[in-house]
């Protein structure tokens, strides 16, 4: 049984001879390993789909372990504006990390997309992407509600605790606490839709880092 899938290269583990294992996220059938054989320098194309960050065009057939065969594939894209900066190199990174660890909670469909746009997007503003992307896999594996009102009282909300939306009165010590500006930032990139509100952000090292540790938390 054949299976035709784009996919996006997570990680790839070089196995056995000219054999590497590649971890890849399929539009249809979420992370999945692939064992894809025959690579050489004289198979441009397969080295390519190996490498992180690619995007392809695979068919794949199912084995009797949890490893797919690389039957044929195609590369669509290798986004090779990544590797132009370090900075994009580790956002980008960083972004694979992420989502697999939270993939399996949310629609493949949709998470592939939107890894796949926001990788293409890296370079409009990497902290802003970065902090966007995961707001976003939290919000879509629904282990965050954020909202502008306190899930309590409906006053302005300011901290986010246990997932939840909540003003200065009703958080416990425990609860992420944000300035008004940042919480107003983190509604806009977990929910823009347009890449042109989230582009001239300002993010700040100390809002990277709570939205880092509240995604650690969360997921
Ligand atoms: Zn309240």
């Amino acid at each position: 049984m054949y299976i035709k899938t784009t996919g996006i290269t997570l990680k790839s583990t070089p196995f056995k001879d000219r054999s590497n294992i590649i971890q890849l996220l399929s539009s249809d059938l979420g992370i999945i390993s692939v064992i894809v054989r025959g690579i050489s320098k004289k198979n441009l194309n397969l080295m390519a789909i190996c490498s992180p960050f690619a995007i392809s065009e695979i068919v794949l057939k199912k084995t009797n372990s949890d490893i797919y065969k690389l039957k044929e594939g195609s590369l669509i894209d290798v986004n090779l504006h990544i590797r132009k900066s370090l900075k994009y190199l580790k956002t980008a990174s960083y972004m694979i990390k992420a989502i697999a660890s939270a993939h399996f909670l949310a629609d493949s469909k949709d998470m592939y997309l939107l890894l796949k746009t926001y990788l293409k997007k890296i370079a409009l503003n990497p902290d802003a992407i970065l902090v966007s992307f995961l707001l976003k896999l939290l919000q879509k594996s629904a282990s965050l509600h954020l909202n502008t009102k306190c899930n309590v009282c409906e006053k302005e909300a300011q901290l986010i605790e246990g997932g939840e939306s909540l003003c200065i009165d009703h958080g416990s010590d425990l609860a992420f606490k944000f300035s008004k500006e940042d919480f107003k930032k983190n509604f806009i990139l977990c929910f823009s839709k347009s890449f042109s509100l989230i582009e001239n952000l300002e993010i700040s090292n100390i809002l990277k880092e709570k939205i880092n540790f509240l995604f650690k938390e969360l997921m």
